[in-house]
């Protein structure tokens, strides 16, 4: 059995629902063959080969919670970019902003009004933090490890077993028998993060504690909640042990809150009272356009400030040429004001609360081992019992072959859930009857695959 299911029964229900979308997606198939030549391995991001389906779909538009690909068929999006358009596709106000600021230049090396409105209002929003804008969460990341680094004199960063904080090599790394290994299937790497990392299990403060006492960590880096690895909540009091125990050693707190803005307004960490030294925010914190910010905490700032002015001159390794575009801070401006606010948060969590029960009873309904987890509008089934309280347990979790089968017969019921794990969004635009939609499909796939 896999996940509680019959292998033969999940390997006939696979390859029903494959030919089931080949039939279905003629244009798409065609168009292809015909164009995606030009890429390597026929995608534009190899990423976009992560799909369940025997290919992608090629989209022709998107609005709200809903995409249209280009063979007629609309889907109730619950993937949404995963997490890029947490707030909808093209919300309004961020729509309206940026068309504006397509006409007034689009990359200047120079900060606007926008701009500064834009930094109040992450100020604002997340709380009181120095802000400097990045473009993804990766480079966000990267720039907060420098700092912390830098700041520290420390080399080490302290990441949690089953983490992921971007294509930033420095915590590409993960336990292997309890010690820190760099992480496997990297293209083309040759320095070796586990020499600089140190990983723990999420939840398990006694380690941290122990590995926070050598005194060579700059920076716990984290996600309030785990979201890259299935979903793993904190253990009530974890949070105050980790704050607790940075400030006894000296090391650093990040806080990588690109999922977790999911939460509630202002992130999971403002949310609970955490206090955190350094703050990363990317993806939706735009509304869609490619933006990140992160802040350092002002006494931090007043740190970094002496180490900048001490440091010798040449490259600082930190910063990309688009970065702080006035189109990045157009949507930005628009997204923080008018889009992250508390009404739209209570529709979303509202949602979000209904699929979750919904999942929850399907669950039940069909006898199956698997548990259904949240945080504000981000829910997740894991195909296991849980709840999980760690990476290693998360990954024992993964059931690539049932989630896969899952996740197709879901699209061919209209409804499109994120490719990584089991991860589903509703943004404000996400309708009540697109949350039944989705309830409805999960039953009736649950129903082909349990007895
Ligand atoms: N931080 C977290 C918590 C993430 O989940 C991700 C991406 N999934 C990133 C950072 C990196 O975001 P990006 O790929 O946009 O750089």
């Amino acid at each position: 059995m896999i996940a509680g299911i019959n292998p033969d029964r999940l390997a006939a229900f696979t390859l029903r629902e494959t030919r089931r979308y080949l039939a279905s997606r003629p244009n798409t198939q065609a168009a292809l063959q015909a164009g995606g030549g030009a890429y390597l391995a026929g995608v534009p991001m190899h990423w976009m080969r992560d799909w369940p389906m025997p290919f992608p779909l090629l989209v022709e538009s998107a609005k709200g919670a809903r995409i249209i690909d280009i063979d007629g068929y609309g889907l109730d999006d619950f993937c949404l970019g995963d997490t890029g358009s947490l707030f909808g596709h093209s919300p309004g106000p961020v729509a309206k902003a940026v068309a504006r600021q397509a006409k007034r230049g689009l990359t200047y090396m120079l900060p606007s009004g926008d701009a500064l409105e834009a930094g109040r209002l992450l100020t604002k929003r997340f709380g009181d933090f120095r802000w400097q804008i990045a473009t993804t969460a990766s480079d966000a990341n990267r720039c907060a490890i420098r700092v912390a680094r830098g700041v520290t004199g420390r080399p080490r960063i302290l990441v949690f077993n089953g983490c992921y904080h971007g294509t930033v090599d420095d915590v590409m790394v993960m336990l292997d028998a309890g010690q820190t290994v760099t992480r496997p299937g990297m293209v083309g790497q040759v320095a070796d993060p586990a020499q600089h990392g140190v990983v723990v299990e999420f939840n398990d403060l006694a380690g941290l504690q122990a590995a926070l006492a050598v005194g060579d960590v700059a920076m716990v880096l984290a996600e309030p909640v785990m979201t890259n690895c299935a979903m793993v909540l904190p253990d009530p009091g974890f949070w105050a042990g980790v704050r607790a125990a940075c400030d006894v050693t000296g090391t650093l707190l990040g806080v990588d809150e690109t999922h977790t803005v999911s939460s509630g307004l202002g992130g999971w960490a403002r949310g609970h009272g955490l206090r955190s030294d350094i703050f990363v925010i990317g993806k939706a914190v735009a509304g869609g356009i490619a933006c990140a910010a992160w802040g350092l905490a002002p006494e931090l700032a007043e740190r970094f400030a002496a180490y900048d002015a001490a440091r010798a001159g040449g490259h600082s390794g930190m910063g990309t040429t688009l970065s702080g575009n006035p189109l990045q801070f157009a949507a930005l401006r628009a997204n923080l004001d008018k889009v992250m606010t508390p009404f739209n948060y209570a529709l979303m969590e509202a949602r979000a609360v209904r699929l979750q029960a919904g999942l929850a009873a399907a669950i039940t309904g069909a006898g199956a081992p698997w548990h259904v987890v949240r945080v504000g509008a981000r829910v997740e089934f894991i195909c296991a019992p849980g709840p999980l309280r760690n990476g290693a347990e998360a990954m024992a979790a993964h059931m690539p072959r049932v989630e896969r089968a899952v996740h197709l017969g879901l699209v061919n019921r209209g409804c499109l859930i994120a490719p990584f794990h089991n991860m589903m969004l509703v943004c404000p635009a996400t309708k009540k009857r697109q949350v039944d939609g989705l309830i409805d499909a999960f039953v009736e796939v649950l129903a082909e695959l349990f007895d």
